[in-house]
Order: structure tokens, then C-alpha cells, then sequence
């Protein structure tokens, strides 16, 4: 089992919790994905290489949605059907545009009321029309001389109750 690392701080609504590897950083996303639910939002940033992509990986294998999970970079979504029962993903990448305009012009916010999980990388760009009840991450290298570490911040302003239940399952779930 690839265990995400302790938390390393949670204050004033801001968890931070630090992975040492991708597998660390994919087991992360598949524990949360067993957090989420439907119309759920995950909102990623970080620079290219942060690992939003990887952590995608993690929540489609926890959500057990179908197709293997690729950076949607240059085609704003993909779209990942829930298995029986289980959550559909989609998995947006923002990265090309330049404000939630175009978003919505295309009509891609609809996906965020289809019952499934909505997340994406670069939820920045279009920050100004993600839901309140979106969970942000924001990964990042912060040490040049550990390329394989990441700082993964985790908020949830509009869900501080979740935001702390999550906090008290990763302290009690020893998978984790
Ligand atoms: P992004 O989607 O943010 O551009 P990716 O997930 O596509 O980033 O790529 C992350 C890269 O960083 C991969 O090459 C991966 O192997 C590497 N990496 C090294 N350490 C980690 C870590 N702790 N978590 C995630 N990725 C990591
Ligand atoms: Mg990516």
C-alpha cells in the first residue's frame, strides 16, 4: 500500500499534506475519491508537472470509472462513464483557455449538475464559475532537490464540514 504522508498541517482551513512519490500522490486520489460525491468538483492547480494529472489517475481508480485517465490538454474534456453503480468522471483541463467564457459558451458547465464528479486541472482559469461546494488542491515542487516530493494544499471553503470529516479520516484511516 503506497500511504499518502501524515498530515503535515492543517490550520484556518488549509490542509497540507506532502507525497514523496506519484504512487503516493495517485493512492491519494483514490482514497479521496471515496469522499466524493455526485456533482462533487475538484479543482487542481499547480504548474505543468505538479502532478494534477496523476492525482486525476488516483480518483478515476477510486471512483472505478471506465478508461485510463490521459492529460484532456487538448480537448478541455474527457469524459470517463461510472462503472454500475459507481461515479462517472469528468475530467476538464482549462489550461488553454483563457477565462470561464468559452467554458460555458460550449455549455462544459452542464457537466457539473450530470451526477458525477467533475475535476480540473487549471480550475483556476475559470475560478470564477466553479460551484461552492468545489474542493480546491493545489500541488507543488517545493524543494529542487526532491523531485520526486509534492505539497498537496487541500480547501474546501464552501464545505468546511467535509473539509474537517476528511481531515478525521485521514488521521483514523490507517491505509492512508
Ligand atoms: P500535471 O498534470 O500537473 O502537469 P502530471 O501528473 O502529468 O502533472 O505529471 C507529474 C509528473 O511528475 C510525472 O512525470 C510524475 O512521474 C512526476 N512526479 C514525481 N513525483 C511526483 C509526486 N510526488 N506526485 C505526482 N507526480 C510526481
Ligand atoms: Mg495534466
Amino acid at each position: 500500500m503506497n500511504r499518502i504522508a501524515k498530515t503535515l498541517h492543517f490550520d484556518a482551513g488549509l490542509l497540507t499534506l506532502t507525497s514523496v512519490s506519484i504512487e503516493q500522490t495517485i493512492a491519494f486520489g483514490r482514497w479521496l475519491a471515496n469522499h466524493l460525491v455526485a456533482d462533487d468538483i475538484v479543482s487542481l492547480d499547480g504548474d505543468l508537472g505538479a502532478g494534477k494529472t496523476a492525482l486525476t489517475r488516483g480518483l478515476a481508480e477510486g471512483l472505478g470509472c471506465q478508461g485510463p485517465v490521459s492529460s484532456p490538454t487538448f480537448t478541455l474534456l474527457i469524459e470517463h462513464p461510472a462503472q454500475l453503480g459507481g461515479l462517472a468522471l469528468f475530467h476538464f483541463d482549462a489550461y488553454r483557455l483563457s477565462d470561464s467564457g468559452s467554458f460555458c459558451e460550449i455549455g462544459l458547465d452542464e457537466y457539473f449538475t450530470q451526477k458525477g464528479v467533475s475535476v480540473i486541472e487549471w480550475g483556476e482559469v475559470i475560478a470564477d464559475i466553479l460551484p461552492t461546494q468545489t474542493l480546491y488542491i493545489l500541488l507543488s515542487q517545493q524543494d529542487l532537490n526532491q523531485p520526486d516530493s509534492r505539497q498537496i494544499e487541500i480547501t474546501w471553503p464552501g464545505c468546511p464540514d467535509r473539509l474537517a470529516a476528511l481531515i478525521q479520516r485521514l488521521k483514523e484511516d490507517d491505509s492512508c
